[in-house]
Order: C-alpha cells, then sequence, then structure tokens
C-alpha cells in the first residue's frame, strides 16, 4: 500500500493521478488529506481517504497502518515544516515502511533560496532515519507564473530581478508523474533526483511566451534586488515578505533553477512540455 501526504492539495492530487494511471489498484493507494473534503474527487475513483495532520501523531499512526511505501509532499506550512516531516519520518520509522519518497528542492543544500533550509533538514532526517529513500529535488511550477501571466495581460511587462538566470520549470502534474513513477518501479531506493523541465528558459524567454499566448507583446523588465524590494513594499507587501520574494528572485539569477540534466523526462517516459504549452496550460 502507498500513503500519499498531501493528498488534499494540488501536487499530492496529482500523484493519486499519475498512481492510478499509471496501473496502480485504487485499494493499495492511502490519500492522506488534513482536509478531507478537499479529496473528495479522490474517494470518488475508488482510493481511501483518511485524515492526516503532521502536527497529530494519532492522526499519522492511523494513516500508516499497513503502509509500504509513503509519498512525502512536502508541507505547505513554510517555518513549521521541519517539525511536521519530521514527524512523517518518525511514524514512516515505526511503521517500517520499504520506501520513502520526498518531494525537496532542486540543488538541496546548494541552493541559495531561501525556501532551502527546511528541505534540506528534511533531507538530512531522513538520511539519518536509515529508511530506504528517494529525494525528488525539484525545480519550479510553471504554475508559479500564473499571476505573472495575469499581470501581463494588464500591463504588457513581466517586472522580475532575476536577470539573465534561467529556470528549468516542469508542470505540477509532471513532477507528479515522476514521484508515481518512482514509488511503482524498483531500483530508486538512495537515489537524488534533481528534476526540471528539459528547457532552461530565461525570463526575456518567458515574456516572449506569454507575448504568444495573451496575443500583445510582453517586455521584461530587469530590475535590481533593491528595486524590486521597494516595489513589492509599494504594492503592499510587508519588508520580510518582499525581501523573501526578491531573494528568490536573486537565487534565479544565480542559476539556482536550472536542473542540471533531463532526469525528470526519463522517469516519467516523454518529453517535458514546452514552457508555452505549459504556461498555456
Ligand atoms: P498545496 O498548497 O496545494 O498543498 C499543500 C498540502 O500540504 C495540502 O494538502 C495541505 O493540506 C498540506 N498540509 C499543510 N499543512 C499540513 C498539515 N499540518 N498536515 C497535513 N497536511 C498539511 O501545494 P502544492 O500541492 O502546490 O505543492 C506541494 C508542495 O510543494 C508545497 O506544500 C510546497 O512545499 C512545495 N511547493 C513547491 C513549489 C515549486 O515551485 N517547486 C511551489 C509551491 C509549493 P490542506 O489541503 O488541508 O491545506
Amino acid at each position: 500500500t502507498i500513503l500519499v501526504t498531501g493528498a488534499s492539495g494540488q501536487l499530492g492530487h496529482l500523484v493519486v493521478d499519475s498512481l492510478l494511471a499509471r496501473g496502480a489498484n485504487p485499494a493499495e493507494i492511502v490519500a492522506g488529506a488534513r482536509t478531507v473534503e478537499k479529496a473528495d474527487d479522490i474517494a470518488a475513483q475508488g482510493v481511501r481517504v483518511v485524515a492526516l495532520d503532521y502536527s497529530d501523531s494519532a492522526s499519522l499512526v492511523a494513516a500508516f497502518d499497513g503502509v509500504d511505501k509513503v509519498v512525502l509532499v512536502s508541507s505547505s506550512a513554510v517555518g513549521q515544516r521541519v517539525a511536521q516531516h519530521q514527524a512523517v519520518i518518525d511514524a514512516a520509522v515505526a511503521a517500517g515502511v520499504s520506501l520513502f519518497v520526498y518531494t525537496s528542492l532542486l540543488g538541496g543544500p546548494d541552493s541559495p533560496l531561501p525556501l532551502a533550509a527546511e528541505h534540506v533538514e528534511t533531507e538530512k532526517a531522513i538520511a539519518g532515519s536509515g529508511l530506504p529513500a528517494v529525494i525528488l529535488r525539484n525545480s519550479w511550477y510553471i504554475e508559479n507564473y500564473a499571476a505573472d501571466l495575469e499581470r501581463a495581460r494588464e500591463t504588457g511587462t513581466l517586472v522580475a530581478s532575476a536577470g539573465d538566470g534561467r529556470v528549468s520549470s516542469a508542470t505540477r502534474a509532471e513532477y507528479a508523474d515522476a514521484a508515481a513513477a518512482v514509488v511503482l518501479s524498483d531500483g530508486h531506493a538512495g537515489a537524488i533526483y534533481e528534476l526540471g523541465g528539459d528547457v532552461a528558459w530565461s525570463y526575456a524567454e518567458l515574456a516572449q511566451a506569454m507575448s504568444e499566448i495573451i496575443g500583445r507583446e510582453v517586455v521584461y523588465t530587469a530590475i535590481s534586488t533593491a528595486d524590486h524590494v521597494a516595489a513589492l513594499e509599494a504594492a503592499g507587501l510587508d519588508e520580510g515578505t518582499a525581501g523573501f520574494v526578491a531573494a528568490l528572485d536573486a537565487g534565479i539569477a544565480a542559476g539556482a533553477l536550472v536542473a542540471p540534466d533531463h532526469t525528470l523526462s526519463q522517469l516519467i517516459g516523454r518529453p517535458t512540455a514546452s514552457l508555452v504549452e505549459s504556461l498555456r496550460a
């Protein structure tokens, strides 16, 4: 039996979808959801949905009953994730799972992104647990740019402080399919996979793709980190959030989101969708 955590969320949903699409028996999947109602559509496909809250150890013990493999979709509660993930690792150890799959961040300890620290701590905890594990270090989701696309529709500009940095984005569905592929086939235990789309694009190319999709010229306006922070604050973000967003762009400028190879497309067995195709969807 395969337990998928965060099944009430977007990636977790898609992992369950991919497991089913790859031929897994619905009876061999357990969908762990904090907000159980958000997984009603999963239950409708014959998959057992269980209440799973990382901060409720009883729910973890119950969710792991009879589970052999687990996909831990990293939590969205930034700042609380190390403790939350540790609770899942502890439950997996207690259950004696044969494979622990975790969705991390591209680059792991080498990532300059402010989001990396919690993933690195989690990877260390997984290594320390002794569980047979696979680390899926994901680059950006293309879906992260949905708001930029809408803004470009209104303004004709893409404003960022990512310089000439490139991003190997992929769709959530592609990362989810990689997780499903790994959990359904043998030989991955111990692997750390750096995952991203086949083509790393620049922000100038992203603006061009936006132009193609919305049918108006979109210009990439590259601004400095300081100007970016100031602009975000002027738009109403607090100092910490503005600094955080600008730090993500600074990391992108430094190449933090460029995947080193095509492991993602190899795992899923097809090329990743193009920038225009994935952004349009
Ligand atoms: P979502 O926000 O859609 O899903 C996050 C999931 O985490 C939800 O199912 C949520 O449950 C669950 N969760 C949060 N807190 C708890 C808790 N205490 N106990 C149990 N479950 C909890 O994010 P995505 O699916 O889009 O992304 C998955 C993860 O990937 C994110 O959580 C984040 O770590 C990371 N991420 C990566 C990005 C990238 O570009 N690589 C971009 C954005 C996020 P509930 O539905 O009940 O809220």
